[in-house]
């Protein structure tokens, strides 16, 4: 930590502040300027206090980290990229092969999830979403299948041998979806609901975390940090947009969230294109640009009969639109350096 002194404090609040940085067992090291000094504060800020309570003490102009507060996800804790092991076919994310996992937004009946596993397999998908239980915004709104949903994620599995995410919406439910899914989704909706990060951590299933609505990268690592302190270090982050003042798309998509996960985590990054814009026609440009700027794998929704779904039904591509763009994205996938 760095702690910067007023220019006019006493000797005797300088000394009181010395002594609570040794307090908090912080080795310090004056530096003094022509006008101002400077406190360098040695130590380990992930496992000492924060200094950040010395703000308060008269004569402190300011305090400020110089270290991250997250370690696990970060790239110092890790050499080189994660990668991940999905399902029985050990299907790898965050290798050399670029990954498109596809589905509906929701599970609906056998019969549509079962046409689209089959349909986005045959274009190139390796992995299938589907929401059994979902986060709706009314309670009015279709809530998903629950279990009888995921009893049909796990037909289309054994039917298409494609590898399964969906979403686990509350703790209570975490050993229940873990049986089923190959990747437990977290929505942005509960990015940050720290109990069930852990729960989901502990089945020890990959955990694929969304951003929140609002959420700033740092709280993002360091919900993701919940995820790996909890001895599970199959964790994906996945971008899928964020609110702002835009409303000619559903979210803006935060593609620069791509290179910053990169620098910052060895952890994959996924994109999500479609709740990201909302809509069904930006799909194919978000995909390309996510692909072009380093993205791993793609999460993309996909419905036999769009404007029939019983969730978004907007944003979602018809299966022909999902072959089409699997076949547009190659020479990006090339140019990005992936299979
Ligand atoms: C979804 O994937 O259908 C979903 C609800 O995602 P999010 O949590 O990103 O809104
Ligand atoms: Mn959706």
């Amino acid at each position: 930590m760095i702690v910067v002194l007023k220019p006019n404090i006493s000797k005797k609040d300088e000394a009181i502040v010395l002594k609570e940085i040794k307090k908090l067992g912080y080795q310090p090291h004056i530096m003094r300027g022509v006008q101002r000094t400077v406190i360098g504060a040695i130590g380990d800020e992930r496992t000492h206090s924060s200094l950040e309570a010395l703000t308060a003490f008269a004569g402190v102009e300011s305090v400020m980290p110089v270290q991250k507060r997250y370690k696990l996800v970060s790239r110092e804790a890790h050499q080189g990229n994660s990668t991940i092991k999905v399902g029985a076919e050990k299907t790898l994310i965050g290798g050399k092969k670029f990954q498109v996992m596809a589905g509906p937004c929701s599970v609906e009946s056998e019969s549509q999830l079962i046409t689209t596993a089959k349909a986005v397999k045959a274009a190139g998908a390796t992995i299938l979403r589907g929401g059994a239980f979902k986060p709706r915004t009314s309670p009015y709104e279709f809530q998903g299948l629950g279990e009888k949903g995921l009893k049909m994620l796990a037909k289309a599995r054994r039917e298409t041998g494609l590898a399964i995410i969906t979403e686990l919406l509350s703790e209570e439910h975490a050993e229940m979806v873990a049986e089923y899914a190959d990747i437990l989704q977290i929505g942005a909706r509960n990015a940050q609901n720290f109990q069930l990060l852990i729960a989901a951590a502990k089945t020890g299933k990959p955990v694929l975390l969304k951003r929140g609505l609002s959420m700033k990268v740092e709280e993002w690592l360091l919900a993701g940090e919940y995820v790996l302190a909890n001895e599970n270090p199959n964790l994906m982050f996945c971008e899928r947009g964020i609110r702002t003042f835009e409303t000619y798309t559903r979210n803006t998509l935060d593609l620069s969230t791509i290179p910053i996960i990169k620098k910052e985590s060895h952890c994959p990054i996924v994109i999500d294109p479609s709740q990201g814009a909302g809509r069904a026609d930006l799909v194919m440009a978000m995909c390309k640009g996510a692909v072009a700027m380093g993205a791993d794998a793609l999460l993309i929704e996909v419905h036999p009969n769009p404007s029939q779904a019983l969730s978004d039904a907007a944003q979602q591509v018809t299966l022909e639109g999902f072959a089409t763009l699997m076949e547009e994205l190659k020479p990006f996938i090339a140019a990005a350096g992936r299979e």
